[in-house]
């Protein structure tokens, strides 16, 4: 097992790598702990979950609603849950979220810790801080940013974990990749999804990069006011498309990061060249490049789009690629970004 401190302005956050489950055990107090799981990971490790009180809340992006949060609030009331209590959320980037979220509005704030389980939680939804909810379709609508006390990374969970998941998470180390690493990138580009899948040590080393990665840029701008910024790459169309057209946020957010690269073409000098090794780079990875689109979704897409957190007044702050391993954001007019979309997603 390795341990890393991460840093932040109100916590520091313990990373444990390589660890096991039962190490949960020496690092908190059984009875003040309190699981919150979904009924897939329930399922599969029951017997991981049976000294511990656990609640078990549906599985899906759809549940990542207000309503399973006061789901999860009334559970807690009911296992008397208090100050002292700690949640641990065991799962994906949806129960990662959950937990936070709750554990940071009970009683105003009781200690939280995550055991992520899926590849995109490892690399993603658990660091950082961000914990929140959906509204509708509108994605991380609400929420707070608020870091938990500990990571426990046990990797021996990706052993169930279904490869449509393993595909999703690769969306967000491509992402990592194309905005920050471009030696990751080349590194991708050499090796292949069924090699990560059959070397566990292949990648638990990945997974500890991308937290790095993640962390070197969250820690140096926890409000993103700045670099942050980047770790949108391919959410602005990803989030209007994800919910409207059911895709997986993987598969929406490879997408918007396709439509990102050709739009860097236009306005930057992001080369043809460049776009179709990340193109290539998505596919190598099953991830999807293109949106079979109707003219009916787009308006509603355009609609959820202007609900984005990244708006501002009449312009939207977008991410865009200089090169592979170098992003900026750009402020681009909302009416020059419709024609960009309208434009890269014929
Ligand atoms: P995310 O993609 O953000 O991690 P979820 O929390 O919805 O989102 O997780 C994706 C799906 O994978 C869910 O159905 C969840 O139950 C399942 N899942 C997560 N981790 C595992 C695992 N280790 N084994 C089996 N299923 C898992
Ligand atoms: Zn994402």
């Amino acid at each position: 097992m390795k341990q890393e401190k991460f840093k932040f302005s109100s916590r520091l956050v313990k990373c444990y790598f390589d660890a096991d489950f039962s190490y949960l055990e020496k690092l908190v107090e059984r009875t003040k702990v309190i699981i919150i799981t979904d009924e897939n990971l329930a399922l599969h490790y029951a017997n991981k979950f049976m000294d511990y009180k656990t609640i078990v809340v549906n599985a899906g992006e759809e549940y990542k609603q207000q309503s399973t949060v006061d789901h999860v609030i009334n559970e807690l009331i009911k296992r008397n849950a208090d100050r002292e209590s700690i949640l641990i959320g065991v799962g994906g980037g949806v129960i990662t979220d959950i937990t936070g979220y709750a554990a940071s509005v009970y009683m105003r704030g009781i200690k939280f810790a995550f055991v992520p389980t899926s590849i995109l939680a490892m690399v993603d939804a658990a660091v950082g801080g961000k914990n929140g909810v959906d509204v509708g379709l509108y994605k991380n609508l609400v929420g707070v940013i608020n870091h938990p006390e500990f990571l426990l990374y046990d990797y021996s969970f990706l052993k169930t974990l279904p490869q449509e998941e393993w595909i999703n998470g690769f969306a967000e180390i491509i992402k990592h990749a194309c905005i920050k690493d471009k030696q990751m990138f080349s590194f991708l580009e050499k090796e292949t999804l069924e090699r990560f899948q059959n070397y566990p040590k292949e990648i638990a080393k990945l997974i500890k990069q991308n937290v790095e990665i993640k962390y070197s840029i969250v820690s140096k701008d926890e409000n993103e006011k700045g670099d942050r910024k980047l770790l949108n790459f391919g959410h602005t169309l990803g989030h209007a498309i994800e919910n409207i057209n059911k895709l997986s946020h993987g598969n929406a957010v490879s997408i918007g990061m396709a439509a990102a690269c050709k739009i860097s073409g236009d306005i930057k000098s992001f080369s043809s060249k460049e776009t179709a090794r990340v193109i290539a780079l998505l596919k190598k990875y099953n991830l999807p490049v293109t949106l079979p689109l109707g003219e009916s979704r787009r308006g509603t897409i355009w609609e959820v789009l202007l609900k984005d957190k990244k708006k501002s007044g009449d312009t939207m702050n977008f991410v865009l690629l200089n090169k592979i391993g170098d992003a900026i954001v750009k402020p681009i007019p909302l009416d020059q970004l419709k024609n960009l979309f309208n434009k890269v997603l014929l």
